[in-house]
């Protein structure tokens, strides 16, 4: 059949409407139609282009109908929840942290009941939504002030260009990294204002780069932690302890480091990674601090600033914090992340206990899993040792020991992948050459169902 043929044998609107509204009932007819549309443009490009999945020998009304209805039943560009079978534990591109139940609740009230987000009980007076924040972190962090914004990009931003516009903030070169999802120091830089001074080389920097660099237009020494890059070898760099040393002779330069992602809890105390407590950062005297409320954090997306009051009280007053603060609903959610490290209640908080789970408790949800399913033709299972990744830009060389359930398809890794994303709640698993590992790391007991039924219904 030539291009010319099929396209003449694509079907007019009505007829598939017709064809698929018994199937669909209840949907109303402006939104199938709709649907129809666009299944007929898809197909009708697919047959300009020559591309791929186009079966001369297929009944295009039936490709369209089955694209109309499969548009209507699962909104893809909507946002839709997943299972997070890739063992990355703060996955970017899937959400980052899940939230504790504390949080969704209290979330959840915030949304449905009016709050005292600007009012002050005590006054009868507007209040400031930054006192609810504030003394938490304090307490938590060891800092004079802190704020909160959108999220650490926001911070980083709002942090330059309040205290460093039209001066110069003297960086590292081994610190000029881009983090994944388009977060580049040097850009944000640019774009607040401010100079940025290269100083040492991308591997050594030493204490005397940073002090030469100083002039009387240097506002700020930044330190940025390099999250998803890491050099090894010969290094050196100089934290900002040090850095604080050459305060005594420029008592005026403001010492800011970038955190990422900000521990709130010793991992390094179980042997995971080497990230400091924020308020071991702070205990240094370190002027200001930021990080993310949703990678170690295992909070809602946010941005965190901690430090001296004198600069807090200076940012909260910029006009910017106004365009970059954040809802109620994330006031809510941080809250109860934050009340869960006060009160010792850590492992109710899903990133901190999924990055704490051992290999031993994986391997039994594991088995646990196998034992579960029947025997599926093509398709062979076996539980396997390997790593999961913590995610988020975040120890990006640490790799955490847990178990997967190893599956290989006699159609192959791909098709087992997309079987999986394509289930009703789609499931994003590992592929490792020739086989697919569902790791449990990152699975709950609740979401093991759903994998059972993904399984059993391949064919
Ligand atoms: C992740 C990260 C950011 C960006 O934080 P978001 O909360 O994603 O905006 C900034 N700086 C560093 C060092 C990071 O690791």
């Amino acid at each position: 059949m030539t291009k010319s043929d099929l396209l003449r044998q694509l079907p007019a609107v009505h007829e598939v409407v017709k064809d698929i509204s018994l199937e669909v009932s209840g949907k109303p007819e402006k939104e199938i139609t709709r649907a129809v549309q666009d299944a007929i443009k898809h197909w009708r490009k697919n047959i300009l282009s020559e591309k791929d999945d186009i079966d001369l020998k297929a009944d295009l009304q039936e490709l369209i109908k089955n694209s109309a209805k499969r548009s209507l039943m699962n909104p893809t560009h909507q946002i839709r929840t997943i299972i997070n079978a890739s063992g990355i534990v703060i996955h970017t591109n899937l959400g980052r942290s899940r939230l504790s139940n504390k949080s969704v609740m209290r979330m959840s009230e915030t949304a449905q009941m009016y709050s005292n987000l600007e009012f002050n009980l005590e006054k009868g007076k507007r209040g400031s939504r930054h006192d609810l924040t504030e003394e938490l972190i304090k307490r938590a962090t060891g800092a004079e002030a802190a704020m909160v914004v959108n999220n650490n990009a926001a911070a980083v931003y709002l942090v330059l260009k309040a205290l460093a516009k039209n001066k110069e903030v003297i960086v590292s070169r081994g610190e000029l990294v881009e983090i994944g999802g388009s977060f580049r120091v040097s850009s944000i830089m640019e774009e607040s204002g401010a100079y940025l001074r290269e100083v040492g080389t991308t591997n050594k920097t030493h204490l005397f780069d940073y002090e030469n660099a100083i002039t009387e237009c240097t506002a700020m020494i930044m330190k940025v932690h390099t999250s998803n890059f890491k050099i090894v070898g010969f290094t050196k760099d100089i934290p900002s302890s040090e850095l604080l040393e050459l305060k005594e002779k420029h008592p005026k330069i403001v010492v800011y480091e970038d955190l990422g992602s900000g521990a709130l809890y010793p991992f390094h105390m179980h042997g995971i990674g080497g990230e400091p407590l924020v308020s071991s950062v702070i205990g240094q005297g370190i002027d200001v601090v930021s990080f993310s409320g949703d990678k170690l954090l295992g909070g809602p997306q946010a941005g965190i600033i901690a430090g001296k009051k004198e600069i807090i009280d200076q940012l909260k007053k910029h006009q910017l914090a106004r365009v970059l603060r954040v809802d109620k609903f994330t006031i809510a959610a941080l809250n109860e992340t934050i009340n869960a490290y006060l009160n010792g209640e850590h492992m109710t908080i899903p990133t901190v206990r999924d990055i704490l789970m051992t290999a031993d408790e994986i391997r039994e949800k594991a088995i646990r899993l196998k034992d579960q399913i029947k025997n599926i033709p093509g398709l062979s299972l076996a539980v396997t040792e390997d790593f999961s990744q913590v995610g988020g830009g975040t120890m990006p060389d640490v790799e955490l020991p847990t178990f997967c359930l190893r599956l290989s398809h006699e159609k192959g890794a791909d098709y087992l992948a997309h079987h999986f994303r394509e289930f009703q709640t789609p499931i994003i698993v590992r592929i490792k050459g020739e086989e697919v590992l569902i790791d449990l790391r990152t699975v709950t007991d609740d979401e093991i169902p759903v994998i059972l039924e993904a399984i059993h219904s391949l064919h």
